[in-house]
């Protein structure tokens, strides 16, 4: 029975590199939990696109003398450009910068405000003396009121959170040149949040399958009382407010972020040449999913849900599996101190696999995790190379020597070798289960130690031995270690996509591993196996130095 999944995830800023904590945040879960329910023959979308509005970009664009535009296209390509060598398989990835996007964001715009959601009302809005105009939030710096940190931002602090309003801030000035502003008043929209207090938390109770961080953080929002929030800015850079009088204004860039989802699903739509066939991933018993990092959680458990309750007919998220940060060498990640691997230069000299790997294995799924190039050494050589990578070149290479290239016959199977496949049933099984809910790291570590198993298993069974004497016992433990990877290709085709499409193909099938499904691919005896090559390289000890010596070298504007 196919299921429908939906994923959004979060969309990247076009303002500046991705690093190894946008890609463990969001991205890579994201991808694992599409490239499974792809794999399980369910039907699954996912978008997610360049977010080309909002300040930073405004902000980048004028420090280069450049525009906007020319700032969030080159990011744009780049950002696609690193999915693909990564091997993240959106769906869709478009940007904020679309006509579909600026209609979607009117429809959905007017339609609340036809309801009453959205009201019109005066706001302070600061504006600077000195650079003589009006700043968005972004360009506001000031000390965050709840945790202390000094260089929280005028709509949000990037230490505690919390979403904040300009005049909350203590010891305001202008970013770009310190003036304290003064507050004018403006004429804006705001979404009458607060009515919807009580159907938020009642939909909120009833969701026991979310991840704890998640809902703690969710309740602790609700419990301060959720407040009217402004939903257009004193801007010339965005989607425009589709109301007169407002020509110089913007709709809010998180606003309308967030209905990209619907807007991206849409696009998806018309390129497959139906306009309706984003509905079926919307509505019904359809499930969506959205995959953010822990500082976006209010915008997608409460603003986004309370959107879509008052635009109606839309699902509401299923799941929001949020994640915690990632600390490179046990440090806060920060990119202005170039404090942050980035991933095009990751790319430019490493395969993919291995950081899918080493990220998903220590995934910051409950909590914050580290990356460290020496356990990102240890996972390459102990683990990619020396368990699985070593088995199965040990057991092809056997093969391609002892029984001419084909897969021998099994005879029948002893103990051992049924116990051994037996096992890799239960690991498909429980792989399943963990990624059905999205607990990564335990997934992975699963797959592992079905690897680990059939090394022992190989050991003890030696087949290079049982060769001169009994051919037949040989053959059968052959044929049980080439069954194992033919589940191994499967149970870690998620995460090492591009390593699983390998061995499927050494071991002989046609086709991709997603062709194949989700179970252990029976392998026919006499079926030819192809010459292997190495799935995975040793990486020398010196890396270690080498790349710890690189942080904190790249700022965030030579990181590409
Ligand atoms: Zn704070
Ligand atoms: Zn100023």
């Amino acid at each position: 029975m196919s299921q429908r999944i939906f994923i959004g995830v979060a969309w990247p800023y076009a303002n500046g590199a991705l690093h190894l904590g946008h890609i463990a945040g969001a991205y890579l879960p994201a991808d694992i939990f599409a490239r499974y329910h792809r794999l399980k023959g369910n039907e699954v979308l996912m978008v997610s696109g360049s977010d080309q509005h909002g300040a930073p970009i405004t902000i980048r664009a004028e420090k280069e003398s450049t525009t906007p535009q020319e700032v969030a296209a080159e990011y744009h390509r780049q950002f696609i450009d690193c999915w693909k060598r990564l091997g993240i398989s959106f769906d869709l990835f478009t940007t904020t910068g679309t006509t579909n996007h600026t209609q979607v964001t009117h429809d959905v715009f007017l339609t609340l405000l036809k309801k009453g959601y959205i009201y019109k009302d005066k706001m302070l809005q600061a504006y600077c003396p000195k650079c003589q105009r009006f700043l968005p939030d972004r360009y506001l710096e000031g000390t965050c009121p709840y945790c202390g940190y000094t260089k929280a931002r005028g709509d949000e602090c990037d230490q505690c959170g919390r979403p904040l309003n300009p005049w909350e801030l203590k010891d305001l000035h202008c970013y770009l040149c310190s003036t304290p502003p003064r507050f004018e008043s403006s004429e804006h929209f705001f979404l009458r949040l607060s009515s919807f207090q009580d159907r938020l938390t009642g939909w909120i109770r009833e969701q026991t399958h979310w991840r704890h961080n998640v809902l703690s953080t969710t309740w602790k929002f609700l419990d301060e009382g959720l407040n009217n929030r402004a939903i257009t800015r004193d801007l010339d850079w965005g989607v425009t407010v589709p109301q007169p009088g407002f020509e110089h204004k913007r709709i809010y860039v998180w606003v309308e972020a967030v209905i990209g989802y619907l807007s991206a699903s849409k696009e998806w739509a018309k390129s497959q040449g139906d306009d309706t066939a984003w509905q079926t991933f919307w509505q019904g018993d359809a499930k969506s999913f959205y995959f953010i990092g822990k500082d976006n959680i209010f915008f997608h458990t409460l603003m986004w849900p309370a959107m879509l309750m008052a635009y109606g007919g839309l699902n509401l998220p299923y799941d929001v599996p949020a994640n915690e940060f990632l600390t490179i060498e046990g440090r806060k990640l920060s990119t202005s101190r170039g404090w942050a691997i980035w991933l095009p230069d990751y790319l430019e000299r490493y395969e993919p696999d291995p950081l899918r790997y080493a990220l998903a294995a220590n995934m910051p799924e409950t909590g914050d995790s580290d990356f460290s190039w020496h356990e990102f050494l240890r996972r390459n050589n102990n683990e990619l190379v020396a368990t699985y990578g070593n088995l199965v070149h040990r057991v092809l290479t056997f093969a391609q020597r002892n029984f001419d290239g084909v897969v021998p016959a099994s005879g029948e199977l002893d103990k051992a070798s049924q116990g051994l496949l037996h096992r890799a049933e239960v690991t498909l099984g429980t792989v399943d289960g963990l990624l059905c809910r999205c607990e990564f790291k335990r997934a992975i570590k699963e797959a592992m130690s079905l690897a680990q198993e059939a090394n022992r298993y190989l050991d003890e069974q030696a087949p290079w031995k049982t060769i001169k004497t009994e051919a037949d016992t040989s053959a059968k433990s052959v044929y049980t270690v080439l069954s194992v990877l033919a589940a191994l290709k499967t149970v870690f085709y998620p995460f090492l996509p591009f390593s699983s499409e390998k061995l499927h193909s050494f071991l002989g099938f046609e086709g991709t591993v997603e062709d194949a499904g989700w179970k252990i691919q029976f392998l026919p005896p006499g079926q030819k196996l192809r010459p292997p090559e190495p799935l995975f390289v040793k990486l020398e000890e010196d890396i270690v130095g080498r790349e710890s010596s690189r942080l904190g070298s790249l700022k965030e504007d030579q990181s590409s």
